[in-house]
């Protein structure tokens, strides 16, 4: 790289899995003037599991973090799905074929982990990337060079910064994306997914004296138990320490209130009504969880934007594509934008402006917007699937379920379906984009 461009000042709204991926492999492409602002004063991630897939896993080794976050995951060999009144398996995949598929087995984790080896990589990179903690962005602005009003979370002056690449990677909620739409003058749809979720980690201690529950946090198992409008997903994290469920559930909670937060601290006895004809099995687990510690997060997506990038700014991860968690697909896929925006900028060519600046970005639109869309549409299709109630389409499902069993048709729980997995697996987008951009010219003053 030419070191007028390796120079570049990249500026990268929030320290989410996507803004944390981005300063690591812009770093490692050979940046050198990368500043990460984050409204929150420290990491601060919220204590749950995740799934890490294989297209996950790649990127994450590429950029030399991997090796770190497989320490204390759990490979997972199989998933079964259950009738959550009943206990009763109505389907089951093997997944040990993915490692030799794919290279990387599937693996999930706790977030904590990924989050903080992401950060420690970042600060492997200390001589090329700054972290603003405390300090949130407002006010995007998209001239030739953009700019943002950074403001220090105690009592701090606020100030604006200037730089040659801004990536929004603010989450859902993002500021960045609500500017580039009101410059652009097109509005996006707020979807309201009507769903929220529980998240739940229960320790090996708390299931000690319960040889099923034991049982469950020793298998080498994801399970989803799911009923009309309802599921819960649950693995064994962190060594097999740590038992972790999430649920979906209808929002009612969060339906009501007029508050712009997308969480709350849940009542127990609400959780427990929700998943109230769920069997004993489930209920001893959710009963496990102290009273006052139930934490309940809004499900929300927005309608396909437009476009992601405008001039020099791009949106990255949540900020453009969020998804619902049905296809444990939504971190993977910051990270999948991250690999992507750090190949196509590193490709710039000397003397770079911002003309190239934003050929470079549409390259990364290119690559990434349609297969991010398609998954996001996947989650909610799986989510309609799962949620069935009585009626012929439920009973259509469950002879997918039945068939299954005897090895044949697609799979229901559509992260676990093979064709699936191929599509999301099997593809490689940092690849991709440098095939593009090395037969790619970039034009002065397009
Ligand atoms: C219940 C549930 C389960 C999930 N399970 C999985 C899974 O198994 N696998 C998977 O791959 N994905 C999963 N996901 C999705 C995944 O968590 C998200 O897609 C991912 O965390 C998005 O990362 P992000 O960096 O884009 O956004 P975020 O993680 O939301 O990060 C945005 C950051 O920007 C900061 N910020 C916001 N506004 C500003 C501002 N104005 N100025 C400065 N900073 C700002 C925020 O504080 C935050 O730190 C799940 C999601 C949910 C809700």
């Amino acid at each position: 790289m030419h070191p007028d461009v390796q120079s570049l000042k990249i500026c990268i709204l929030g320290a989410g899995m996507g803004g944390l991926t981005c300063a690591l492999a812009l770093a490692r492409a050979g940046f050198n003037n990368i500043t990460i602002f984050e409204v929150a004063s420290n990491l601060g991630f919220v204590g749950a599991g995740i799934q890490m897939a294989p297209n996950m896993a790649r990127i994450l080794d590429r950029l030399g973090v991997w090796d770190d976050i497989f320490k204390d995951a759990v490979v997972l060999n199989e998933t079964s799905i259950r009738q959550g009144s009943t206990d009763t398996e109505l389907g089951h995949v093997d997944l040990r074929y993915i490692k030799e598929a794919y290279q990387y087995p599937h693996t999930v984790g706790h977030r904590a982990t990924l989050a903080s080896e992401l950060y420690n990589g970042c600060k492997r990179e200390s001589d090329k990337i700054k972290f603003e903690f405390g300090t949130t962005c407002e006010n995007v602005r998209f001239g030739a060079k953009p700019s943002f009003t950074a403001v220090p979370r105690h009592q701090g002056v606020p100030y604006e910064v200037e730089c040659d690449v801004l990536l929004g990677a603010d989450g859902v909620k993002s500021n960045t994306r609500v500017a580039m739409l009101r410059e652009l003058n097109v509005e996006a749809e707020v979807k309201d997914t009507a769903q929220a979720a529980y998240r739940i980690m229960l320790t090996r201690e708390q299931l000690s004296s319960d040889p099923e529950l034991l049982a469950l946090i020793d298998a080498d198992k994801v399970i989803r138990w799911i009923g009309e409008k309802r599921h819960i997903i649950a693995y064994p994290v962190s060594s097999k320490q740590i038992y972790n469920l999430s649920t979906t559930q209808p929002d009612v909670n969060f339906a009501a209130a007029p508050s712009a937060t997308y969480t709350t601290k849940g009542s127990k006895k609400a959780m427990l009504d929700v998943f109230g004809d769920f069997c004993p099995m489930i209920h001893r687990m959710l009963d496990l969880v102290p009273e006052g510690e139930v934490c309940e997060w809004k499900l929300r997506v927005h309608a396909p934007l437009p476009t992601w990038v405008h001039g020099s700014v791009a949106l990255v991860g949540d900020a453009c594509h969020p998804t619902l968690p049905h296809m444990a697909q939504g971190a993977a896929q910051a990270i999948e934008d991250a690999g992507v925006i750090a190949v196509v900028l590193a490709a710039l060519p000397s003397g770079a402006g911002p003309s190239e600046i934003n050929q470079a970005l549409k390259i990364y639109e290119q690559v990434r917007k349609e297969r991010a869309e398609t998954l996001v549409e996947l989650a909610a299709a799986s989510g309609r699937a799962l949620h069935l109630g009585e009626g012929k389409a439920k009973e259509e499902r469950d002879k997918q379920f039945a068939a299954l069993k005897e090895g044949k048709g697609p799979v229901p729980d559509k992260w676990a379906d093979a064709d699936i997995q191929k599509m999301v697996y099997g593809v490689d987008c940092m690849e991709e984009a440098e095939k593009i951009v090395r037969g790619y010219s970039f034009s002065r003053d397009s």
